[in-house]
Parts: structure tokens; C-alpha cells; sequence
């Protein structure tokens, strides 16, 4: 059977829903598909167009002036018009049609009228809305097989906290993975909710949920350059229509594959069973409930003093871990492949924790462990550096921080710190804590008065 042709177009709407007709149709490339895929999903589509899940999807997506759920029109003549909008592909385009926005093929019309409106296509203008294209058209130029690729996101566009998520990958690869991971569960509630005529229950955490994902898929990221993803989290329905956009850079993404290997795969796993929100269940083996350590994950780089503070630090702490458990270098990997730090002053700073950690064993000194732990500004950690460095230097050994491992981890210029610098200190706790637990030492002299995360909140930058 001769292949359509159909392709990527680089536009997040069309593409996310033509990644949806080839998942289903269990293809890996679009450039595959057939008529007969193409009738076959149609075929699911217009069903689902008419289940309770689908219908819910579809006024998020379409308004309810879309055939489907048009609150006026005759409920025998529903299918029919939502079958033709799925069929207007098949049409070829008159050669003197204005050119479709999304592909530049010779866009169709329904009814008499441009195909691009807000309820066909989310966030385009209404009916009777003259846009701001030439002629004072109404409607936006479209045609029929772009249509139905952005008609196909009510089958595999999950509805999320009242919003649909649409996703745009950089590699397409990785948006197929994803929605293989997510289709079949959509496909299971939509025939829940054909079965039982009911609601399936709310979908929500979109972010939480694109790591989650992640993880599932890690073994088929791709390793060299996953690239970006952008969740665009949207609603086209009633007086709200708005849209919130993520990025997720491709670092993360591959940081995500690389965290759950071997290495790092323990300090991944305790962290994500603490990020986990009790009050907020998984619906579905493949769709999480709110993880907090997974939406940090998901909005680094600028979360990254919320993911050492709130969720790196707690968990090095004492009693929190399990044996055997180091947060270091997971939060290395955090370092060097998300927030571009030199490698320079990653290993100043743990050089530096290093040497604390073997001043305070070769001491035995609980009470520097705490006064570090519980340093709040500048002066004060420089000072107990200093302190630190005297004592090992008395036992005949090097100082805890050489001059120069100090100023690059902590000082912008001469005695001036970096705005940072707390970043850096939190780091160097990280890695102490490991240290000193490897070595057993907590067991010995007890461990160090937790850190209240809401008061550490106000020395940003101090
Ligand atoms: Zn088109």
C-alpha cells in the first residue's frame, strides 16, 4: 500500500497530533503511514469524539461549538459533521486557495467557510472574528490533513488540571516515546468511559508527570543529544483560553536517562520516594501523583538552589539516607551537565569537603560538624574554614581549603563573595555528609541538628 508522505512540520499543534496517528497506528515514523491508518484512527477518533473522556478533551480543545458538543445542534447530525471534518483531508485543495498557515498546501474549506478557526483549531480567532491577515478573512487558511493531525490530540493530548498538554520535542523520536508511554493509558480511559458513561478521574502534574515519563522511557532517550522539550499546557475553552509554557532543556532530559544507571540510580530513587506527595495517589501505574523532587527536576536550571536546599541537603542528612546511599554525585551530575559550572570549582569544592570531612574524623570534633552545619552567612563559614584549617595544620596536615580552592568555590574577586556563594557552601555540605557517613562516623558521634528549610530561605545571596 503506497505511503502518504505525511511529515514533521515543526509546528507543536500539528506535530504532536500527527505523533498521535503514528503511535497509533504503531508506526515509527510518519512518513509510513497509510490510507488505511489514517481510516482506522479516524474511525477511533470519531468515537472517542462522542465518549465521556473525549468529549471533555474535545471542549478543552474545540470550545463546545464543536460539532461533538455543540449544545444546539441536533444530536443526529453530530457524527456526520464531525466525520466530515475528519475526512476533509481526502479533498484535494482547489490549486487557488490561500495557502494552509501550518504546511503551505492549498488549504480546504467546510461549510464555505476557511477551516481555521478557534473551534477547529485551539487559540486561532472565533467564527466571527475578523483576523489580521490580508483581505479581512475570516477564519485562518488550513488545510485538511493539518486538520486532522490537530483533531487528533483529543485521542493522545492527555487533559491535564483542566488543561490539555501538548508537547513539542526538538528530536521527534522522543515525542514518540512519550506518547507511546501515555497512549495506551488515554486509550484505556477513554473505553472506561464509553463502557461505564462516566468521568475517568482528573489527570494532573503535568511536569511531575513529564519526568515520571522520562524515567520510564530512559532506556530509549537519546544518548548523544536528546534536545529540548517544550510542554505547552493549554486551554482553548470559554472566557479562559490561555496557554503556560515549560521548556525543559535537552541537559535535563539526558540527565534524567543518566540518573537512573547505575551510579546514580540510588540517590534517583531516594530522592523521588521523598519528593513524593502522600496526599496526591497515582491515577495510573503510568501517570504519577505530584512529585516535588520531579517538578524541580523538570524546571532546572532556575530551581537548582530549591533542589539542593529542599531535596539534595535533606536527604544527605543523617537518618534520612539509606547505607550505602551518596547524594554527591548525583548532584555533580546536576553541576556539570545541567547548570554548566566549571569543572574547576566543582572539584575545589570537593576537595574542600574532603578535607573538612577528614579534619572532623581525625578530630572527632561534633561540635565544628554542627557549627558548619548550622553556618548562615559569609564571614561566618569563611571563619570556621580558617578554624578548621589551624586544627588540621596543628595535627600536621594540609589546611581544609588551599587559597586557591577557596576563592575559586567562594570569592568573585578579592574578598568579594560570589552572589552564589551559599550554593557553593550547600554543595560542600552535600559532600561532607556523604563522606563523613561513608566512614560511619554518625553512628559513632550522632548526627547534626537538621536544617530548617523556611529559615535558610532569606540568606539568598547574603
Ligand atoms: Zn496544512
Amino acid at each position: 500500500m503506497a505511503t502518504l508522505g505525511w511529515t514533521w512540520l515543526g509546528h507543536p499543534l500539528v506535530d504532536m497530533g500527527l505523533g498521535v496517528i503514528t503511535v497509533f497506528s504503531e508506526l515509527d515514523r510518519p512518513e509510513d503511514l497509510t490510507p488505511e491508518h489514517l481510516e482506522r484512527f479516524k474511525t477511533y477518533a470519531l468515537d472517542t469524539f462522542f465518549s465521556v473522556a473525549g468529549r471533555k478533551n474535545s471542549i478543552v480543545l474545540f470550545t463546545t461549538n464543536f460539532p461533538a458538543t455543540h449544545p444546539s445542534m441536533n444530536a443526529e447530525v453530530k457524527p456526520g459533521k464531525v466525520r466530515a471534518l475528519l475526512d476533509l483531508h481526502l479533498e484535494a485543495g482547489r490549486s487557488d486557495a490561500p495557502p494552509c498557515t501550518f504546511c503551505g498546501a492549498p488549504s480546504a474549506t467546510y461549510e464555505g467557510k476557511p477551516i481555521g478557526v478557534r473551534d477547529r483549531i485551539p487559540l486561532f480567532p472565533g467564527q466571527e472574528i475578523v483576523n489580521f491577515y490580508p483581505y479581512g478573512r475570516l477564519g485562518i487558511p488550513v488545510c485538511g490533513r493539518c486538520l486532522l493531525c490537530v483533531l487528533a490530540l483529543v485521542v493522545g493530548a492527555p487533559l491535564v488540571s483542566g488543561r490539555v498538554m501538548v508537547l513539542e520535542a526538538e528530536r521527534p523520536e522522543l515525542l514518540l516515546e512519550l506518547l507511546r508511554w501515555w497512549l495506551p493509558m488515554l486509550r484505556e480511559r477513554i473505553h472506561l468511559s464509553q463502557a461505564s458513561g462516566k468521568d475517568p478521574d482528573t489527570l494532573g502534574r503535568p511536569l511531575s508527570n513529564v519526568v515520571h515519563a522520562l524515567v520510564q522511557i530512559q532506556d530509549r532517550i537519546p544518548q548523544d543529544h536528546p534536545g529540548d522539550l517544550t510542554v505547552y499546557h493549554l486551554s482553548n475553552s470559554g472566557q479562559g483560553a490561555d496557554f503556560q509554557l515549560y521548556r525543559v532543556p535537552s541537559a535535563t532530559v539526558g540527565l534524567v536517562a543518566a540518573a537512573q544507571r547505575a551510579a546514580l540510580r540510588p540517590a534517583w530513587v531516594l530522592l523521588s520516594r521523598r519528593g513524593r506527595d502522600p496526599k496526591s495517589p497515582d491515577i495510573h501505574p503510568r501517570w504519577t501523583g505530584r512529585n516535588s523532587f520531579y517538578e524541580c527536576i523538570a524546571q532546572l536550571p532556575t530551581s537548582f538552589s530549591d533542589l539542593v536546599r529542599r531535596h539534595l541537603i535533606p536527604a544527605a542528612a543523617p537518618g534520612a539516607r539509606e547505607p550505602g546511599v551518596r547524594i554527591w554525585p548525583l548532584a555533580e551530575a546536576v553541576l556539570r551537565e545541567v547548570m554548566n559550572m566549571e569543572s574547576q570549582r566543582v572539584e575545589a569544592a570537593r576537595r574542600i569537603a574532603d578535607q573538612l570531612a577528614m579534619e572532623i574524623m581525625d578530630s572527632g570534633d561534633r561540635r565544628l560538624l554542627d557549627r558548619l552545619y548550622r553556618a548562615r552567612t559569609y564571614s561566618e563559614v569563611r571563619r570556621l574554614l580558617i578554624m578548621a584549617s589551624f586544627g588540621s595544620v596543628r595535627r600536621g596536615n594540609a589546611p581544609v581549603a588551599s587559597f586557591q580552592d577557596f576563592v575559586s568555590v567562594f570569592e568573585e574577586a578579592d574578598d568579594v563573595p560570589r552572589l552564589d556563594w551559599r550554593l557553593s557552601w550547600d554543595l560542600i555540605l552535600i559532600r561532607l555528609l556523604d563522606q563523613l557517613a561513608a566512614s560511619d562516623w554518625f553512628s559513632r558521634y550522632g548526627a547534626p541538628d537538621l536544617r530548617d528549610d523556611e529559615d535558610s530561605d532569606e540568606e539568598e545571596g547574603a
